[in-house]
């Protein structure tokens, strides 16, 4: 059964590298290393301890070697920059907050006016770019490859009213905004086609509403101040475009191979 435990190594090492760029070498790493070790307790639990060990090493040490490769990471936890955060700390731990520096202060810049206009507002980040290697892509997304790629979480809010920091989906993703719109792409698609509308997770979702007084406001400022930042595209579904009275410009429909983005803003920046 060697086969099976190849396999197996294999496809953590795939899996991890697929999430986080670098968790599959980390765990290349502890296995090389727990390799002949027998003592006391099982060698899985060695492995465990010494991957996630130096996992929290590897995520410090690529805080510090991003900017060789031209990027920063976007601020994680409350209170380490007032007016904008990742919408969970998880997309720090794998890894997804890299940008280059040019895209973390048009997004400051974004975050501070929203907190202007309506104090108390909090912008939150979701998929961005992984550390290194232009080119390497942030899997699912084709295209967060280059730094120059961020997605946004909208506002939400409920019946009384703006709940900063928090959206609709746990995970940030996937409570769309409008109904799946099969006039513009067919309902039927090839196996590979990554418009999901992912109608198993709609029950995890939170039933706030967006709050479209502080998203339309910044789709208006990207649109008026995003150029001077050198913003190349934001990504908007059609029917939302038109619902907001937010088109021309930078913003595009994405394709019909491409994820709905009826649940999040896709911003991304020119060379
Ligand atoms: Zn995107």
């Amino acid at each position: 059964m060697k086969w099976l435990g190849f396999l197996i190594h294999a496809a953590v090492f795939l899996a991890l590298t697929l999430l986080t760029q670098i968790g599959g070498l980390v765990y290349l790493l502890a296995w090389a290393l727990t390799f002949n070790i027998r003592r006391f307790l099982p060698r899985q639990f060695w492995r465990v301890v010494l991957f996630l060990t130096l996992y929290v090493g590897a995520l410090f040490a690529a805080r510090e070697m991003a900017p060789v490769y031209g990027r920063v990471p976007l601020p994680c936890l409350e209170g380490e920059q007032r007016e904008f955060r990742m919408q969970s700390p998880i997309y720090c731990l794998l890894n997804r907050n890299y940008v280059r520096p040019e895209v973390r202060s048009m997004i400051l810049d974004l975050a501070i006016h929203m907190n202007r206009e309506f104090p108390g507002t909090i912008t939150l980040g979701l998929d961005a770019n992984f550390p290194f290697f232009d080119g390497f892509p942030l899997f699912p997304h084709l295209s967060h490859d280059d730094g120059r790629k961020l997605d946004l979480a909208f506002y939400y809010r409920d019946d009384k009213g703006y709940l900063p920091g928090v959206s609709a989906s746990p995970v940030g993703y996937w409570a769309f905004a409008a109904a799946p719109d099969h006039l513009l792409c067919p309902a039927q698609r090839p196996w590979h086609s990554p418009r999901w509308d992912m109608a198993w997770f709609q029950q995890y979702n939170r039933g706030l509403s967006v709050d479209l007084d502080r998203t339309k406001a910044a789709l208006n400022w990207l649109l008026a101040a995003g150029e001077a930042h050198g913003l190349e595209k934001i990504f908007l579904e059609p029917s939302l475009q038109k619902k907001w009275g937010i088109s021309g410009g930078v913003v595009r429909f994405q394709g019909c191979n491409a994820a709905r983005h009826d649940d999040h803003i896709h911003l991304q920046l020119g060379d």
